[in-house]
């Protein structure tokens, strides 16, 4: 279940999003999101490089709350804009993540 919600939040979601809001561009608005997921590149510098009781929150250098801060200002920007949110998609789809942690580790 919990990887389910996962793969859906990272991929379907997105999908949905951009159709919705942004519909004439919305293949390149998605391709786009999909590589919002390269931020995941910063679990490479990571010992152990993989953990599934770790949250990524707070603790990758591209998840830090210091650089979500960054996406969110992105956010105001047009031209930085969809990456913002495809950003912040993934941070928040991280985040649901850590919540089912609590329960399962
Ligand atoms: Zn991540």
């Amino acid at each position: 279940m919990q990887q389910l919600v996962h793969y859906f939040l990272h991929l379907g979601f997105p999908f949905i999003i951009a159709f919705i809001f942004f519909r004439k561009k919305a293949g390149l608005v998605y391709f786009i999101f999909l590589l919002t997921m390269l931020v995941d590149l910063d679990h490479l510098v990571a010992v152990p490089l993989f953990d599934p009781c770790r949250c990524s929150i707070g603790f990758h250098p591209l998840h830090s709350y210091y650089a979500i801060g960054v996406y969110i200002i992105m956010l105001f920007f047009p031209r930085t804009r969809i990456i913002a949110l495809g950003l912040l998609m993934h941070m928040a789809t991280d985040a649901i993540d850590c919540s089912w942690m609590q329960v399962n580790c």
